[in-house]
């Protein structure tokens, strides 16, 4: 039988989060297929540069907009979990909670948030999710590219050329929306559940975690302790985090530092490192896409 390594809180706290997964996948991934239908539609209209001025930074902001509001409700229910977390006298109190209702709901009789969740919510997806549409909207713009260098030459019913009367050339036309489907699909693009998955899991357990870190240093909790997942346990930086016991408002890592781990020993013994984003300290888990990590308040001193 293998050890069990999770810690009950940290998977109470997945599993919460994961509550929230399927409705804010698809928050974000509307977003993102409206973004690539808009730029399907110009396609379609016959614009040689289907990807508007400064549609980089205007996409960017509007999937950050629309991640915000569900992170912060779940950071705010994070928060009701701290404060579960420090009631509970037994493993089977927290356990028992399981039954705890899920989904994304308002919250009514408490204030919504801890000061700071906002700004730290900010700052968690400034110093992520902006590189995530980046690398989306570059990969659209491959596209995009390929569409307007390989114009498609326009014929009538009969199959002859039909001949622009202004070039005298064949007339040619830009793709149109099953055409972009098909090289959306061609380029492994079609797939942004698999995007809108990443986004949603990471930046939820990520949720989690920030409500439990706030309520944690409102109730002067002393210190907390990095609890890697049995999800993480094969990545190598995880397994380092794990057991990591820290003062409450220390960081675990600071902005731009970089994680080094040795795999293997001897002459076989390789240095693997894991560099942080510039923007973000490291206060709590996430510590990557797709971390399932979670931490644990420390409430006797003696264990710091
Ligand atoms: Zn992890």
């Amino acid at each position: 039988m293998s050890k069990k390594r999770t810690h009950p809180i940290v998977e109470l706290t997945n599993q919460r989060a994961d509550g929230f997964v399927p409705s804010y996948r698809r928050t974000v991934r509307t977003v993102l297929l409206r973004q690539y239908q808009k730029a399907a539609n110009l396609i379609r209209d016959g614009y040689a540069d289907p990807i508007p001025w400064g549609a980089n930074q205007r996409w960017a902001a509007q999937l950050q907009t629309t991640q915000q509001m569900p992170l912060m409700r779940i950071a705010y229910d994070g928060t009701q979990m701290g404060a579960l977390h420090l009631k509970q006298t037994s493993i089977e109190e927290v356990l028992s909670e399981q039954k705890y209702s899920r989904g994304l709901r308002w919250p009514t009789k408490d204030k919504f948030l801890l000061p700071g969740t906002r700004a730290a919510v900010d700052e968690y997806l400034l110093a992520t999710s902006n590189m995530e549409t980046l690398t989306s909207i570059k990969r659209i713009k491959r596209i995009f590219d390929t569409a307007s260098t390989e114009p498609v030459k326009v014929f009538d019913r009969e199959g002859n050329p039909v001949i622009d009367s202004a070039t005298g050339v064949q007339a040619v036309r830009g793709l149109k929306t099953s055409e972009i489907a098909d090289l959306l699909e061609h380029y492994g693009l079609a797939d942004t559940a698999w995007r809108a998955n990443l986004i949603a899991r990471t930046c939820s357990v990520w949720g989690m975690n920030e409500g439990a870190q706030q309520r944690y240093e409102a109730m002067g909790v002393p210190a907390k302790k990095w609890s890697t997942t049995m999800d993480d346990i094969a990545c190598p930086f995880c397994r380092e985090m794990d057991g990591v016991i820290i003062r409450i408002k220390d960081d675990f890592l600071a902005p731009g530092a970089e994680l080094q781990v040795q795999e293997g020993k001897g002459e076989d013994a390789k240095i693997r490192k894991l560099r942080i984003h510039e923007g973000l300290a490291v206060r709590h888990p996430t510590l990557h896409p797709h971390c399932r990590c979670g931490m644990i308040p420390i409430v006797d001193k003696r264990q710091i």
